[in-house]
């Protein structure tokens, strides 16, 4: 069973809040504690949590990591290569090693999926809840709007497989790290895909129609006004410009950016 806590974080996150996950069974799972709550607490201990791991190291995503490890005295797990990230982020050094694809021997068996992205180390848990599927997926997805992609911690091309990994796998349900529970995981990753290939190929024909620099990037392809947000609008066309320059769509050297022939 997956018990869901929304927590203040006082981030810029997109909903200025974060999910923890609980889940439950022996030798439970903690998910992304933002920050400290006395429910989560409560819950902690009502399904005997013993292990704690991150969906990504993200600040709106660790907030309490240190503190619930140390209080309820946890498990610590980090992925496989990024211990010294994990400990940067949290302060906290890991007790034990996940790589993907593993079947974790906690809450009666947590699968872990890749999928980077949205950050580098990034993946999703998965389990089997007794209405199917599910998959706690941190910043991957969000039942409405888009999450962050941005160069240089974020890759494009990563996040797109990632979704479509999700996709393919079909499971019931997404527990994401913002906002409501995703119902319709399909659908979700069918429109996110969408919604990146849509910007993507605006991003490529505002190159082959000359625009060279990020600055003239940002005024041939948002429409909207984007003050405010330039800085993760321009992180975002990098991380599509990186994605079309490896794909050879496009030549970009980190500057300027032009049409392969
Ligand atoms: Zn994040």
């Amino acid at each position: 069973m997956v018990t869901r806590i929304s927590l203040e974080t006082g981030t810029t996150a997109p909903t200025g809040k974060t999910n923890a996950y609980v889940i439950g069974g022996e030798d439970g799972l903690l998910i992304d504690p933002a920050a400290y709550s006395s429910r989560l607490d409560s819950v902690i201990t009502q399904h005997g949590v013993s292990h704690i791991a991150l969906t990504h190291y993200h600040p709106d995503h660790v907030g309490a990591v240190s503190n619930y490890a140390t209080e309820h005295d946890l498990t610590v797990w980090s992925r496989y290569g990024r211990m010294a990230a994990f400990e940067a982020a949290t302060g906290v050094r890991p007790d034990r090693i996940f790589t993907v694809g593993e079947t974790i021997p906690v809450a009666g068996g947590v699968t872990v999926v890749d999928t980077p992205g949205h950050a580098p180390e990034h993946v999703s848990f998965g389990v089997t809840e007794s209405g199917g599927r599910s998959l706690i997926t941190g910043d991957l997805a969000l039942a409405s709007g888009s999450v962050v992609v941005g160069a240089p911690d974020g890759d494009m091309r990563a996040y797109l497989s990632s979704l479509r990994r999700i996709h393919a796998m079909n499971p019931d349900r997404l527990y994401p790290g913002h906002g409501p529970v995703i119902t319709n995981p399909r659908e979700v990753c069918e429109r996110l895909i969408a919604h990146r290939l849509a910007r993507e190929s605006m991003v490529c024909s505002a190159v082959e129609a000359g625009h060279e620099t990020i600055d003239s990037l940002l005024d041939a392809v948002y429409e909207k006004d984007i003050s405010g947000v330039e800085q993760l609008a321009s992180a975002t066309v990098r991380a599509h410009l990186d994605k079309l320059a490896v794909e050879g769509k496009i030549v970009w050297d980190g500057a300027v950016a032009q049409p392969t022939d």
